[in-house]
């Protein structure tokens, strides 16, 4: 039988996955990653937090796809609900808090092609096509059986195996979940005039409707709408469904052309009760899954593998046990302060969409009021979602670990 020695053991070769063992491998932590092989045609976008790009970049993965992402410059807000107590239109531009960009917009298939590229490169990380099959937890490290009928032991297991996470059920963590009465549907488009680097969000009353520029003559659509609508929509040809958009988006970006691919995605959150114990980390999905709204879902997963790393390094350099209960109790409290207040603000802002009630959709505008008229305000708040002060680990500082 084939077995893998490793310090670290990562699970899941997905954006998450990737950078976390990344991170570790790049610090000189003998790390193994377990990846299968990708089988869904993945064609969605993500929007990278200006402080996620400076991570990337420190482990030398950003300059391998610079030129795929946009900047969005610009941020705005539109209440497109036809309510009685509509919220006033917010522009956020990152020139106001001196950023030349809040984010950077790019498609994951191009994201994926430059952190796989980056691993290839790194000689203390070895990759292993397989599926974990099997963890055993144990006193001194932690055993994994594979697909391919090899095992990999190491002192830590990193769970980055996404949503239906296996090392979250072996770690005997529970979750804490609700679905959403909303489906995303994402596609990528061309159009007809420039997008001026703005990201533009309409507001309506099944969710939110997000236009994000990708480069050139092209954007991304993250479109929410009530899943009983789904039947209709998918059921559309190019045409029709570039003709909803336009109407939707008021002919933003003048005529649309739908490009090849449709995501379909049914919402829902779902935070881990833990996000480590008994040898295992969770990171990216497996910890915390949340509504596409406000661009947080990637962005908090690569500040988890940021952490996870720093802290392997730090008890390494000490000659702690990188799987220590020690470890694990640590990790959990550097990041639930900063998935918990991100959670809380995509589920309230989305509830505040759907609801009927009258005050919350008063406060929603009254909060988007005094955004667009109060500038210290204003800029309080880009400079928290750009970099939230409650996790700053260093690589998202530009500093090595
Ligand atoms: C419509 C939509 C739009 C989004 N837009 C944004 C955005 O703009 N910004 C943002 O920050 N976030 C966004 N997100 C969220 C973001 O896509 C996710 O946070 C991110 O993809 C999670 O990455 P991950 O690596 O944790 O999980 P995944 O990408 O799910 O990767 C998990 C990996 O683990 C592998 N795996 C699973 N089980 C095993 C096993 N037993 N053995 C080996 N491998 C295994 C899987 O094959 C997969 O490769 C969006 C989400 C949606 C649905």
């Amino acid at each position: 039988m084939n077995r893998t020695i490793a310090e670290v053991v990562v699970v899941g070769g997905g954006p998450v996955g990737l950078t976390a063992a990344i991170a570790l491998a790049n610090a000189g932590v003998e790390t193994a990653l377990v990846a299968m092989a990708g089988t869904v045609d993945d064609n969605r976008t993500t929007a990278l937090l200006a402080s996620s790009v400076t991570a990337l970049d420190t482990l030398g993965v950003w300059a391998r796809c610079a030129d795929q992402a946009a900047p969005l410059m610009r941020m705005r807000l539109v209440d497109d609900t036809a309510r009685l107590l509509r919220a006033p239109e917010v522009c956020f531009d990152a020139a106001e808090i001196g950023l030349p960009a809040f984010a950077y917009n790019i498609e994951n298939r191009h994201l994926l092609a430059a952190l796989e590229a980056r691993a290839r490169d790194i000689p203390s990380l070895q990759s292993i096509a397989a599926k974990a099959e099997n963890i055993t937890v144990g006193d001194s490290d932690i055993v994994i059986s594979l697909s391919n009928s090899g095992q990999v032991s190491a002192g830590l297991a990193v769970g980055a195996d996404g949503r239906r996470s296996l090392c979250r059920a072996a770690a005997g963590i529970e979750t804490e979940s609700r679905r959403y009465p909303q489906t995303a549907l994402t596609f990528n488009l061309a159009h007809a005039r420039p997008h001026g680097e703005t990201s533009t969000e309409f507001h309506t009353a099944s969710g939110p409707f997000t236009l994000v520029p990708l480069p050139g003559l092209r954007s991304s659509l993250v479109f929410v709408v009530d899943p009983a609508d789904v039947p209709r929509l998918t059921a559309l040809d190019d045409a029709g469904l570039a003709g909803e958009i336009e109407r939707r988006s008021h002919s933003l970006v003048g005529k649309i052309t739908i490009e090849p691919g449709r995501g379909v995605f049914p919402l829902g959150a779902e935070v881990a009760r833990r996000f480590g114990q008994n040898r295992i980390a969770l990171v990216g999905e497996a910890a915390h899954v949340m509504p596409p709204i406000g661009a947080q879902g990637l962005n908090l997963g690569l500040r988890d593998a940021a952490t996870i790393g720093e802290l392997v390094v730090a008890t390494r350099r000490d000659g702690g046990d990188v799987g220590s209960r020690e470890l694990t109790d640590r990790y959990e409290r550097m990041r639930r302060a900063d998935v918990t207040s991100r959670s809380l603000a995509v589920d309230l802002l989305n509830r505040s969409l759907l609801s009927d009630f009258l005050p919350l959709q008063g406060a929603r505008g009254l909060g988007l009021y005094l955004l667009d008229q109060i500038g210290p305000l204003r800029r309080a708040v880009m400079r928290e979602g750009v970099a939230p002060a409650a996790s700053q680990p260093r690589l998202m500082r530009g500093e090595a670990l």
